[in-house]
């Protein structure tokens, strides 16, 4: 059967083009706000989708008029076989945007396969510029091996480099405006993540949370922001440069300005649920229907279906939270 594009439209009329894939619930680090050491038990290798399966679905997803493609996890790059799955989806006909979200730690040695399998815009996530704090908050000793991926994945001609920083008050707050004048040097896109409340973490969301406005107030000083014209597919940040700057900053505010009326997402977790709403606990399974023998349009029925479901906006706030794990859903 033959779809259009796009078909992927919820009753709130949102063009739903960009799927992310958690591709493992796997991580090497135990960020602090994420999953810190024995918050979470692995799922077993079963229980996750093989990557012939995300390759199904992607495929019917593309299908239906998904045209953008994030791979996250977990962390992508410490599961076997990913850069060949990189290559395999990239050359999926109608797919017009391929990336990849990655802590960093394995980039350096992976971006030359990285880039021949089709990569060509990366997101980094790094929350501090310091080594020290970088241990406190990932529970590693990983600063200089993510400086180096970063820096050799500019040389490489990568871009957009984004660099996804969660600024959490008292912890890291310090140095958002060394992350801010990084842009007059380097052409990276520094983009500021509201926290949220995902997960069991052992953590004060509530009383570490920092609202994007303030740190917009803050980096102000610098600076007057010049507001960047948005593109097409411009995902939920507020974009804008420093005169005479080389990159950007970006500002993704989940809890403070509530998106969720251009939300164009949808997410699959890598147990094969699809998540129609990153802050809603609300999942559609696709792992066992598929693994039950559905064919191609049952599945397409139930991407379908999901999406007339996607809730109009979420109602969180910084106050509650949600049991959905970051690592399996991909943020
Ligand atoms: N391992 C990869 C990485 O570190 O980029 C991809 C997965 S990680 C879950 C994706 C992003 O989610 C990271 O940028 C991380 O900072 C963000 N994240 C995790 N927990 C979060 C939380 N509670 N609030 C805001 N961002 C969060």
């Amino acid at each position: 059967m033959e779809y259009n594009h796009p078909v992927l439209i919820d009753k709130y009329d949102r063009h739903l083009n960009y799927l992310r894939i958690s591709v493992t619930d796997r991580c090497n680090l135990r960020c602090i706000y994420c999953r810190p050491d024995g918050s979470l038990p692995k799922l077993r290798h079963d229980d996750i989708l093989s990557y012939e399966e995300i390759y199904r679905l992607t495929e019917i997803a593309v299908g239906l008029g998904i045209n953008k493609v994030r791979l996250t996890g977990g962390e992508p790059l410490v599961r076997k076989g990913i850069t060949e799955f990189i290559s395999r989806v990239s050359s999926l006909h109608g797919l017009r945007e391929l990336s990849l979200t990655t802590n960093g730690i394995y980039l350096k040695d992976n971006l030359e396969k990285i880039r021949s399998a089709g990569i060509k815009r990366i997101n980094i996530s790094l929350d501090t510029l310091d080594r020290e704090k970088y241990v406190k908050i990932t529970g590693y000793d990983g600063f200089d091996l993510v400086w180096e991926g970063i820096e050799l994945a500019r040389q490489m001609g990568f871009h957009p480099i984004k660099i996804n920083m969660v600024p959490i008050k008292g912890l890291n707050d310090d140095e958002i405006y060394e992350f801010a004048r990084m842009t007059f040097k380097y052409p990276y896109h520094v983009r500021f993540i509201e926290l949220m409340p995902l997960g069991a973490v052992k953590f004060d969301i509530r009383t570490n949370f920092l609202p994007n406005t303030l740190i917009k107030a803050r980096i102000s000083e610098l600076g007057r922001l010049e507001p960047v014209s948005r593109s097409g597919f411009d995902g939920p940040a507020e974009r804008f440069k420093y005169n005479g700057a080389l990159g950007e900053i970006g500002f993704i505010s989940p809890l403070t300005e509530h998106f969720c009326r251009i939300c164009n997402r949808l997410r699959l977790t890598s147990e094969g649920h699809l998540r129609v709403c990153l802050l809603s606990d609300h999942e559609e399974d696709l792992k066992g229907p598929m693994r039950g023998g559905a064919s191609d349009d049952d599945l397409r029925r139930i991407f379908l279906s999901a999406v007339s479901n996607k809730p109009k906006g979420h109602n969180l706030d910084s106050k509650e939270s949600l049991l959905g794990q970051m690592s399996e859903i991909g943020g």
